[in-house]
């Protein structure tokens, strides 16, 4: 799944208007050793520990771990090789806290509880789904 939030943290995180980034269960991914990015929890319950690298202070790739969830790896979108196969994303949240307005038919939800609701909801449908 794809989804773009524009909240505070990741504005911080990113350094961008928002953050567009694909979720991977964390065995589907091979990560660069742990050494190669400096991990940080943004704010409490610290779900997100968000990896920047070490060389060019980039958003790298975030550990999430979900209460319920199995462990997930979310991945800017810009860093992938690749941007033109990935999925369309399936929501913007906390677009309320957008820098610009986004001229898509993506569905958009101000508000941190029903932004992460609608995120958490469409996450859960896609871990079931799709195969492990
Ligand atoms: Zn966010």
């Amino acid at each position: 799944m794809r989804a773009v939030c524009h909240c505070h943290f990741c504005q911080a995180y990113t350094g961008r208007e928002k953050s567009d980034f694909v979720i991977y269960r964390r065995g589907q991914v091979q990560l660069p050793e742990a050494n190669k990015a400096r991990f940080r929890f943004f704010k409490k319950p610290a779900f997100v520990d968000r990896g920047a690298c070490i060389e060019c202070g980039g958003a790298a790739y975030e550990h999430v771990n979900i209460p319920l969830l199995p462990g997930l790896v979310f991945i800017p979108a810009p860093n992938h090789e690749q941007t033109g196969v990935l999925p369309d994303p399936a929501l913007h949240m906390f677009y309320h806290r957008r820098k610009t307005d986004v001229a898509d038919s993506v569905p958009k939800y101000t508000g941190p509880l029903n932004g992460e609701w609608q995120f958490v909801r469409r996450l859960i449908w896609a871990l079931v789904s799709s195969r492990s």
